[in-house]
């Protein structure tokens, strides 16, 4: 059994290094499958290439090509995708910060590959799921760390405004915590998980509670960006303490809304929503040029994956893409964006760990300043 357990922390350890070594932010581009239209996809490449062809053109003229760490055509599974990404999903367990987001039109499948089928099936689970369930499975198995505690959080962000949680009895309050200066939510919001079934309710909740209304393009529409958030922590044989977490992010639509089809709440929602997107861009891009100040402060969704954009997280955006020829111009700004993305070269990623000898130091300290308070 230690023979085992040793292979798998080794290839574990290995993944760690090479996706250390190959920058921190990769691009995966998912294809939807088509529905009724015809596809603009003519190829896509095991090495992550992609052409497409504009379908108003003649085939030579109207073909664009992209490059990405890696494409899932419309064949392909939840399973599949999952597996892919399981190792960078592991290595939260190792004190890494990562982020996973969907990114894409309506419509093109962001909810899919997060959540999966929001009808309550359990077939074609999503990654918050699998993921989940996986970081639990995980828990009991690894000896080499203990006291293991998962938590669970599920906000919306509609509006730039705080004022939603998963629950709508919290109130959510952004408040800077962590150590590199990242954000988190109050403990208050946070819920203590025992099993999949646990979060499988709390999802479900979630999603029920998120905002959907109705626009031109798809009733199913969802205007908001909503973000689960799992917190792990745990000691490992040397007593270091690990600190780390998971962000899986369901944005909002990133379609241009046309400003003339829309009014009133509507208009705002689209203000609101092209805002904290290109906020989003706008912290890539000056991750990209290693400026020094970075503009997370500009939206509520960047501040809330500041600890998991750039510095030392490991983050992973899927540009999801609906195939069909009526979404073309979309499509053609969801791999132009995402081409951006993965252009973007960070530091090595770091493991939130502190030695026993920091905690006991820490620890002093904060004895220290207690007998000095009962001094005074
Ligand atoms: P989004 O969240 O980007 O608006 P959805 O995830 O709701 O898009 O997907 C739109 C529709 O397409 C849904 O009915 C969804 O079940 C379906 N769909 C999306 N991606 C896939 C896929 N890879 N395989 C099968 N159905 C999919
Ligand atoms: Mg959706």
């Amino acid at each position: 059994a230690l023979g085992y357990y040793q292979v798998v922390k080794e290839n574990r350890n290995l993944y760690n290094m090479v996706q250390d070594l190959k920058g921190n932010i990769r691009v995966y581009c998912r294809i939807r499958p088509i529905f009724n239209d015809g596809s603009v996809v003519d190829f896509i490449g095991q090495d992550g290439s992609l052409v497409i062809s504009d379908p108003s053109k003649p085939q030579r003229e109207g073909r664009k090509t992209f490059k990405f760490n890696k494409v899932f055509g419309p064949t392909s599974t939840q399973g599949e995708v999952f597996a892919d990404i399981q190792p960078l999903i592991r290595s939260v367990m190792d004190g890494y910060n990562v982020c996973i987001f969907a990114y894409g039109q309506t419509g093109s499948g962001k909810t899919h590959t997060m959540s999966g089928p929001l009808n309550g099936s359990t077939k074609d689970l999503g990654i918050n799921y699998l993921a989940l369930s996986d970081l639990f499975q995980l828990s009991s198995m690894r000896k080499d760390i203990t006291d293991y505690d998962i938590r669970v959080q599920m906000v919306e962000i509609y509006n730039e405004q705080e004022e939603f949680g998963f629950l709508t009895m919290y109130k959510l309050e952004i408040r800077s915590c962590t150590a590199d200066g990242g954000l988190s939510l109050p403990d208050a919001t946070m819920h203590s998980v025992k099993s999949t079934a646990d979060v499988v309710k709390l999802m479900k909740l979630g999603d029920e509670n998120r905002v959907v209304s109705s626009t031109a393009l798809n009733n199913r529409s969802s205007r908001s960006h909503s973000v689960l958030t799992v917190h792990v922590s745990g000691k490992d044989i040397s007593g270091s303490t690990l600190r780390s977490c998971l962000h899986l992010v369901d944005l909002a639509g990133s379609e241009r809304v046309d400003k003339s089809e829309v009014t009133g709440e509507r208009l705002k929602e689209a203000q609101y929503i092209n805002k904290s997107l290109s906020c989003l861009g706008d912290v890539i891009t000056t991750l990209a040029q290693k400026n020094s100040h970075i503009p997370y402060r500009n939206s509520k969704l960047t501040l809330l994956l500041q600890d998991s954009l750039g510095g030392h997280a490991k983050t992973l955006m899927f540009a999801h893409v609906n195939p069909e020829v009526d979404s073309f111009g979309e499509t053609v700004s969801t791999l132009k964006f995402a081409q951006r993305v993965s252009t973007v070269e960070l530091g090595a990623a770091r493991m939130n760990k502190e030695s026993s000898e920091v905690l006991q130091l820490k620890e002093q300290v904060e004895n220290l300043k207690k007998a000095l308070a009962n001094k005074e």
